[in-house]
């Protein structure tokens, strides 16, 4: 069951700040607290999804294309298109998620390859 209480249902509601990409009435875009790359992004959906399997079942078709479409426009607006990048998803216990709330990781601005 979605927790109410992660750390990032608390940036949604401004509970806790957070440094700011982009933000519209579907998505969030903000900083890595603890940046893994030069440029460490996460990118959350609007929606109480747990991970990606869970935003999967739950969003629906327009919903999970316009999320990915706005990972896109942030990889474009910073310009990462041209050296190269990273999207990662983690999910559950093996995957190292650590927040309960489905996520994007955009890490790039420098050679990632300790990412592996
Ligand atoms: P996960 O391991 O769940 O895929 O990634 C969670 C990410 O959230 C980690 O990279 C961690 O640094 C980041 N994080 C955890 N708490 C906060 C916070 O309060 N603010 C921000 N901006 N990032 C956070």
């Amino acid at each position: 069951m979605y927790d109410q209480n992660n750390i990032f249902a608390k940036i949604l509601r401004k509970e806790i700040a957070c440094d700011f990409v982009y933000e519209d009435e579907k998505v969030l875009f903000f900083n890595d607290i603890n940046p893994q790359a030069k440029i460490h992004i996460l990118g959350i959906p609007k929606l109480e999804v747990i991970d990606f399997g869970d935003f999967i079942l739950k969003a629906d078709e327009n919903e999970v294309k316009f999320f990915f479409s706005k990972v896109y426009d942030i990889v474009n607006k910073i310009d990462l298109d041209k050296d190269g990048y990273k999207i990662i998803t983690n999910s559950g216990i093996n995957g190292g998620q650590e927040v309960p709330h489905f996520h994007v990781h955009i890490l790039g601005g420098e050679k990632l390859n300790h990412l592996r």
